[in-house]
């Protein structure tokens, strides 16, 4: 079978490969098959998952395509990133949260209107993929008609993606709607746009309500916002205490709040639908809150470092209970690539040990892979059905070439531990060969 043969073969479901196979798994701990097999059904199902050669289906046994030496692994979740804002990735080191947003963030919002959008969504969403991204929840603008591009780029693309317009009454970049129009129209705008794509393509694209942060938005935002989640049953995604700017300034704008977290709990936002940013600086009290409420965390290692704002203490919130995912938080993270943020988080977990006194111990590279695969699906609530390639699962699945990551040819490893950390801190953009959903191969 020749090159083009093969790459016919995997664009679309069934199919059966052959190559190395590491995923996390829903019971705990991670199965590792040195020369494995994933079978894909016609449904883009996983119809089996195992050690080679064992039988497979008649339906996918004429379309094996041997990946040696290749390893496959669960597609990543990026549980936090801004669309309109990958333009300036990489841009602003060195700045705090609220100078970097009207500097580099808020100028560019503005701008993306449909036109925009329509031109640099397609874009965006195939770097998510080459980036071996699968499922990305995203700010989009706080225009309507921007995020109907959005979604309709998702669609024809392939990516599972979970978007929302973002909402705000203080601080706005939009002058052509009035102060006192704002919330009704920004809530209709959300509600129209949930009711065309919440659970569009039998639930790859979903809705979320997405007031920005408490620093935009008045107390009567975040209530009717969250209320219009519960009501529809679309998630609630904002920020929590990523900058000690910010913490003041909220502390100011909400002076009956016990503290930051408060502010969202009183607006009914927390819970397992509310997807929250960061949330670096927390008392004990905000932590357990969190915990007790199911509410979901999006660390962000990467964008903490580059804009300063401190070090999530990942450890104590997980030992507390807290559903913690990944997230890029592009364009405040410079990168979209998941394994760099694995390698962000790693390094400030070194940090917290090393220089704040943290105690517990880091987590291992086969951890962090879990995080930023099926942890990522299970802050979603849809851990089964991806997040880990594991039978009766949704095929969300990446290709990657270890082999780039050696130091020295021939220096290879085949122990997973080992292939995983040297993927996170020796990953390449070009290790990533190919992602798919559903058993569908996205573009690149
Ligand atoms: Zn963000």
């Amino acid at each position: 079978m020749n090159e083009r043969e093969t790459n016919a073969r995997l664009l679309a479901p069934p199919f059966t490969l052959r190559a190395r196979i590491l995923t996390p798994l829903d019971s705990g701990g991670t199965a590792y098959f040195a020369d494995g097999r994933l079978e894909v059904g016609v449904d883009g199902r996983i119809a089996s998952v195992g050690d080679w050669p064992l039988v497979t289906s008649r339906e996918t046994e004429q379309e094996v395509v041997d990946l040696r030496p290749m390893l496959l692994l669960p597609g990543l979740v990026d549980l936090h990133a801004h669309l309109p804002q990958l333009p300036n990735a990489g841009l602003g080191a060195g700045l705090d949260l609220l100078t970097w947003l009207d500097r580099y963030i808020f100028p560019l919002e503005r701008g993306f209107d449909e036109g925009v959008a329509n031109a640099l969504a397609p874009q965006a969403f195939r770097a998510f993929a080459a980036a071996g991204t699968t499922t990305a929840v995203l700010y989009g603008a706080v225009y309507e008609s921007s995020l109907d591009a959005c979604f309709a780029a998702a669609e024809a693309h392939g990516i599972r993606a979970v978007i929302g317009k973002v909402m705000m009454d203080r601080l706005r970049y939009d002058p052509s709607v009035e102060d006192s129009e704002v919330l009704d129209l920004s809530l209709r705008q959300s509600q129209n746009l949930i009711e065309r794509w919440h659970g569009r393509d039998d639930g790859r694209l979903l809705y979320a309500v997405t007031p920005r942060f408490a620093v935009s938005c008045s107390a009567e935002m975040l209530r009717e916002s969250a209320a219009l989640a519960a009501a529809t049953g679309a998630y609630w995604q904002t920020h929590l205490a990523e900058d000690r700017h910010e913490i003041d300034e909220v502390r100011e704008l909400f002076p009956d709040a016990i503290d930051y977290t408060d502010v969202y709990d009183r607006a009914g936002g927390l819970g397992p639908r509310a997807l929250l940013g960061h949330a670096i600086h927390l008392s004990q009290r905000e932590i357990d809150r969190l915990a007790e409420t199911k509410t979901r965390v999006a660390h962000c290692p990467s964008s903490n470092l580059f804009l300063a704002s401190g070090a999530m203490p990942l450890a104590r919130y997980l030992e507390a209970g807290i559903c913690v995912g990944l997230g890029t938080d592009v364009a405040a993270g410079p990168d979209l690539s998941m394994f760099s943020v694995m390698r962000a988080g790693a390094y400030t977990q070194s940090g917290l040990r090393t220089m704040l006194s943290e105690t517990r111990p880091v987590l291992a590279p086969l951890d962090w892979l879990r995080l930023g695969s099926l942890d990522g699906a299970r802050a979603l609530g849809l851990d089964d059905r991806f997040g880990s390639l594991e039978r009766g699962k949704e095929a969300d699945f990446i290709c990657v070439d270890p082999s780039v990551t050696a130091p020295l040819p021939g220096q290879e490893t085949d122990d997973p531990a080992d292939l995983m950390s040297r993927l996170i801190y020796r990953g390449r953009p070009d290790m990533v060969r190919g992602a798919w959903v559903r058993g569908r191969l996205l573009d690149t």
